[in-house]
């Protein structure tokens, strides 16, 4: 073994070899940062020494330059990529939050090019020549998309939710249902953000049911405000009720309190025709009494990662002036994006359209049956003796914690390999470039095709092949 030691080519030996693997090749690795190219190299090597004490390189042979040349090129190139790269998300999971959520619309990849190259009017105002103010820009469509009187964006809607209860809730109570103390995802918490913002959760009603009158019950010379928040990513059935907006606005109203709604997910749109109903709209929100509503930019919005604030005036602009905004505020590429999406809505049928969240969710089966024999057809020609292949009905979800528990018809492309498990193949696409993330369903690998565009089937052509074994 310890002579195996020696036979481990020198640093600077390696590094020319892995220029000289192929002309392809060579030029990549000439290209990449010199320092890190070399480590990778001395890690390749690492890798050859545990190799070596395990057992698995017996002889001088396997440790020939010329014969690990091309294993080294794979791993030097595998460690230059980016960390943050690009995936096919064939889940048919629409905003995947692990995913990045939504893509944006062609018109909104165009202006954050451009604020991101160019200088802007950002905080200038080119009526007057002196500093503006960055809300300005989508305040007024924010307005007319929702009826607020004023509108602020802040980096998300966890932000939002924050500096709305900061601004008008510190120190004082802020009364909220049972049932509405939802966690959403990783580390998003009603009661948590509460805490931190200073306010004082007062919990009214039961887990299943809160009447107006637990609301009333708990108004007091403590209390700042009444806050309705969505339960996004469940449902609660049976006996259960919720008081509606309203009526809860009317008895704030009375009080003198304002209604805080969070809204999470929070369209601009129903979708109650495309087997999508009873998610509230944020204009339906404003319209019902909401003093003040927050919700995402990129979950069914469709827009980049936002916190949306919408509202009365007076509210908009205290929450404005608190030093919390600036630590919260939006970058110039999220407002330029932003804007790009809010002005798609301006006319719906065109952001149904345009904004490809939207257009994902609302994908008929039809066409979406198409795609799937489509891409079927073009894995049949290449890889029918390594795959069974089928195409069979199977459902998608909006993800986001939008519509929890709408199934949205479509065909899936499902996949079993003949020489490996489904659970190997799923690891496998893991590590292509790029990496072909779907889901496993009755011991197959399915892919759907309401998240994946026709243009990227060459793609999941490719990364099969490469986790197959037939690059
Ligand atoms: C998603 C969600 C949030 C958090 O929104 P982010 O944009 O992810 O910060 C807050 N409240 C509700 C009800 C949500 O659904």
């Amino acid at each position: 073994m310890s002579t195996l030691f020696r036979h481990i080519p020198p640093v600077d030996q390696a590094l020319s070899a892995l220029c000289a693997a192929d002309s392809a090749g060579a030029e990549v690795f000439s290209a990449a940062p010199r320092p890190l190219v070399k480590d990778l190299v001395n890690g390749f090597l690492d890798l050859l020494r545990e190799e070596i004490r395990a057992g698995a390189v017996t002889e001088a042979g396997q440790l020939d330059l010329a014969t690990l040349a091309p294993r080294m090129a794979a791993y030097v190139r595998q460690g230059l990529r980016p960390r943050f790269r690009r995936v096919l998300n064939a889940t048919g999971v629409v905003v995947h939050t692990n995913m990045g959520r939504s893509l944006l619309a062609r018109e909104a990849v165009e202006a954050v090019a451009s604020a991101a190259a160019h200088y802007s009017n950002l905080e200038f105002d080119l009526a007057t020549g002196l500093r503006g103010s960055r809300y300005s820009h989508v305040e007024e469509l924010l307005c007319r998309l929702t009826g607020a009187e004023a509108a602020l964006v802040v980096n998300n809607n966890a932000a939002a939710v924050l500096i709305v209860l900061d601004t008008l809730c510190k120190g004082r109570e802020v009364v909220v249902s049972r049932g509405q103390l939802v966690e959403i995802g990783g580390s998003f918490r009603i009661p948590e953000v509460m805490a931190r913002s200073g306010a004082i959760l007062r919990e009214v009603g039961a887990t299943n049911r809160t009447h107006l009158r637990d609301y009333e019950a708990a108004i007091g010379p403590d209390t700042a405000a009444l806050m309705k928040v969505h339960t996004s990513n469940y449902r609660m059935t049976g006996f259960v009720k919720e008081t509606p907006l309203p009526e809860l606005a009317a008895l704030a109203e009375r009080h003198g309190l304002p209604v805080i709604e969070d809204l999470g997910s929070g369209s601009l749109l129903r979708f109650d025709g495309h087997g999508l109903p009873g998610e509230p709209t944020a204009a339906e929100a404003i319209a019902q009494g909401a003093d003040v509503v927050t919700f995402s930019g990129d979950k069914v919005l469709g827009g980049p990662q936002a916190g949306i604030i919408v509202g009365r005036r007076e509210i908009v602009e205290r929450i404005k002036k608190n030093q919390l905004n600036r630590a919260l505020r939006i970058d110039k590429l999220t407002l330029a994006a932003l804007e790009a999406t809010l002005r798609l809505y301006l006319d719906p049928e065109q952001a149904r359209k345009r904004v490809p969240t939207l257009a994902m969710m609302t994908r008929p089966l039809v066409p979406l049956r198409a795609q799937a024999s489509r891409l079927a057809g073009l894995l049949r020609r290449s890889l029918a003796d390594s795959l069974d292949i089928a195409v069979r009905a199977g459902a998608s979800r909006v993800g986001g914690g939008a519509f929890p528990e709408a199934d949205l018809p479509t065909a899936l492309v499902c996949l079993k390999p003949l020489d490996m498990t489904v659970d190997a193949l799923r690891e496998a696409l893991l590590a292509t470039d790029p990496p072909l993330v779907g889901r496993v369903e009755d011991d197959a690998f399915c892919l759907d095709p309401r998240t994946l565009d026709s243009s990227e089937h060459p793609l999941v052509l490719a990364a099969l092949r490469q986790a197959l074994g037939r690059a």
